[in-house]
């Protein structure tokens, strides 16, 4: 287990370091901005939907290790990714750091390497970190026009 750490503690550092995705999309079909207050962490996410397919995903912003790291992690697997599917993998990103029992291995598996957050649910300061991004994306998707109205996961 603790090697299965070490992992994934490293994964998470190697996307702070280089975050993936890390730059404005031109033309975007979405876009929305996200705050946690509690940390600092500020976040925009861009999407280019073609019908139903996310085409090009991207991020700006500044924050902590965890919250860059889960927002250059989501970009990562979300493209290419229908909405139906992006959406299914957020309920269980947000069951895995926020839900009341621990994922099944299999659902895990599911996640690939998003499961490095895995731990961040012992860290309930954390869960907002990672879960900003997600949450941005969320109101992206829901309402591309909402530019004006940041979510905020306080
Ligand atoms: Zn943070």
């Amino acid at each position: 287990m603790s090697d299965l750490r070490e992992l994934y503690q490293e994964q998470i550092l190697d996307h702070n370091k280089q975050p993936r995705n890390f730059r404005p999309i031109a033309e975007p079909t979405a876009r929305a901005e996200g705050h946690n207050r509690s940390c600092g962490d500020q976040l925009t996410v861009y999407l280019k939907l073609d019908n139903d397919v996310i085409q090009d995903i991207s991020f700006e912003g500044k924050g902590c290790a965890i919250s860059k790291a889960s927002a250059s992690m989501m970009t990562a697997a979300l493209k290419g990714k229908t909405v139906q599917e992006a959406e299914a993998i957020f309920e269980t990103f947000h069951e895995m750091v926020a839900g009341e029992e621990e994922l099944e291995e299999t659902e895990l598996e599911q996640l690939g390497k998003l499961a490095a957050f895995s731990g961040v649910r012992e860290y309930p300061s954390r869960v907002k970190c990672a879960s900003l991004a997600w949450h941005t994306l969320h109101a992206a998707l829901d309402s591309p026009e909402a530019i004006e109205a940041p979510v905020s996961t306080e």
